[in-house]
């Protein structure tokens, strides 16, 4: 069946501030106004009042009320799932006004998004089903005592999410979280609000008790680093950059506060000659264009094996010309604009960097013309010289791919552990040993082997080195978002010293 193109549009608010208790706070007087643009025609969308560190500390302690005080952490398991089963069913419902407010805020092709909105609902049902099957331990070794251990909420979390895909990856962020009777503040990124109000709001008609998710909007600096710094949260879950997560690492070990981040990559996507030659052509094209490149988990250096990587890269830098670049909201799109301008220039100057590290300009490296305005880039493909130059080393996060060559096994697992990064790899190969050898030697969280991208729910995902502390999954995400306690009773009374006793 062929995927159609938005049924029709929505409506977009004139004014996104926060969402604090179940309500929309009025835009402050004073405080900075961000315009919200569409990448894909630098149309102004809307604006975007900044929440000041006041605000910040009035969501946080929403959240804290609503954790300390509220229905949420002491509710029967049931009646929390199916509330969590109901935002499942409100975000289905209104999943094309999502995708469109996602396409038109970030510039995500649609059938992508589309694919986020499924997964978004999934991550609630998920889950829910996680928290509802938390169970304890009990200890009777010890003759005349009963010791159990039980699990309880940790508390407050702080939530900050990036733009590149700020419905799956924000709804990531709090489907790990509420569902064990935690509450939150969410903080997205300043560049992409529109889905992420809508988001929350649908939280709320699907009837999530008022604090349990409250919504923050402004930039990293200011929003973000009040509530960082804020004394009232217990944790920090992060997905953004790796320099970001150093600065909230940080800042959240100032306090004692635990932190999940899951941070950027430079991925190797390895293509070895007992590869099936067109499924690892369609799975490298896959890896590095889906989301307009702009993924974590983009495979993003393209390791092929001296003896087919003419052949290869000759196909493919063709099909890459051949890209279909255009409007979000069509179906067929294939690749639409950068999210933002400043991002655009970022990621073209890494082929001035490319030329001056010594590699081969391959395809694109330059604007693209397809559409009268917005911040398209053509598909960009570099060969570089060797792993050391710097479009090896740096996470550029657009559709901008870098070529390396090698010989053995052994030098494509040396080079793809070669990375501060260590998120995930992927590997093409029919032979079953290059296969073992790749998944038991490459330091990454993840190896999906003759396939693209494949998030399997129940498995954890998260990075190694500098792509992450912590993972994303059932047994993961428990124990960060859960607190441990052990309580301990004699069965037969208990024979004490009796201190200062005649
Ligand atoms: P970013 O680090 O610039 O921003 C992420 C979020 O952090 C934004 O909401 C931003 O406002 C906020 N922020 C910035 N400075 C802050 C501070 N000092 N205190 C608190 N909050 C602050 O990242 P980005 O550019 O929005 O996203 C792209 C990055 O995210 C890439 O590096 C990408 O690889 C990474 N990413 C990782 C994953 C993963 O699962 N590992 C998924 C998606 C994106």
């Amino acid at each position: 069946m062929t995927e159609l193109a938005i049924t029709r549009s929505f409506p977009t608010v004139p004014q996104v501030t926060s969402l604090i208790d179940g309500k929309h706070v009025a835009p402050r007087a004073t405080g900075e106004d961000i315009e919200i643009v569409n990448p894909a025609t630098e149309a102004v969308l809307t604006r975007l009042r900044e929440a000041d560190a006041e605000e910040v500390d009035a969501a946080v302690r929403s959240a804290r009320r609503a954790f300390d005080q509220g229905p949420w952490p002491r509710m029967d398991i049931n009646d929390r799932k199916d509330i969590l089963y109901s935002i499942r069913d409100h975000l289905r419902k209104h999943a094309e006004e999502l995708a469109y407010l996602e396409c038109l805020n970030t510039g995500l092709p649609l059938q992508s998004v589309r694919g986020h909105v499924a997964r978004m609902a999934r991550n609630f049902e998920f889950f829910a089903e996680v928290a509802s099957n938390v169970h304890g331990e009990t200890y009777t070794q010890t003759a005349g005592f009963l010791t159990y251990v039980t699990r309880e909420p940790k508390g407050v979390a702080g939530c900050i999410a990036p733009w590149n895909a700020p419905l799956a990856l924000a709804s990531m962020r709090v489907a790990t979280c509420i569902p064990f009777g935690n509450t939150c503040v969410l903080k997205p990124s300043e560049y992409t609000p529109l889905s992420m109000l809508r988001m929350v709001e649908i939280f709320h008609e699907a009837g999530l008790p008022p604090g349990v998710v409250n919504l923050v909007n402004g930039r990293g600096a200011v929003t973000g680093n009040a509530l960082v710094a804020h004394p009232g949260i217990d944790m920090v879950g992060f997905t953004g950059g790796t320099v970001t997560g150093r600065a909230i690492a940080a800042a959240a070990g100032r306090n004692l506060k635990p932190v999940a981040l899951e941070l950027g990559g430079k991925s190797a996507n390895i293509i070895f000659d007992s590869a099936n030659f067109e499924q690892a052509l369609d799975g490298a094209l896959d890896s590095i264009y889906r989301n307009n490149g702009q993924q974590c988990l983009a495979g993003s250096r393209i390791l092929v094996q001296r003896s087919i990587s003419k052949r290869f890269i000759e196909a493919f830098v063709e099909r890459a010309r051949r890209i279909r670049i255009g409007d979000p909201l069509q179906a067929d799109t294939e690749l639409g604009p950068l999210a933002f301008r400043q991002h655009m220039e970022r990621v073209l100057s890494f082929a001035e960097v490319a030329r001056s590290d010594g590699a081969k300009l391959l395809t694109g490296g330059k604007r693209s013309t397809a559409q009268p305005r917005g911040w398209f880039i053509e598909p960009t493909a570099v060969l570089a010289a060797d792993n050391d130059a710097r479009v090896c080393r740096e996470e550029i996060f657009g559709p901008f791919a870098t070529f390396l060559e090698f010989d053995t096994l052994d030098e494509a697992i040396t080079i793809a552990n070669a990375s501060n990064f260590g998120l995930v790899n992927y590997v093409w190969s029919q032979d079953l040993n290059v296969a073992m050898r790749c998944s038991r030697d490459i330091r990454a969280g993840t190896v999906w082997i003759n396939t693209p991208m494949m998030r399997e729910l129940r498995a954890p995902f998260g990075g190694y080195k500098e792509s992450g502390i912590g993972r994303d999954g059932p047994q993961a995400s428990l124990e960060f978002f859960t607190e441990l306690k052990a309580t301990i009773i004699p069965i037969d009374g208990v024979k004490m010293h009796r201190f200062g006793a005649p």
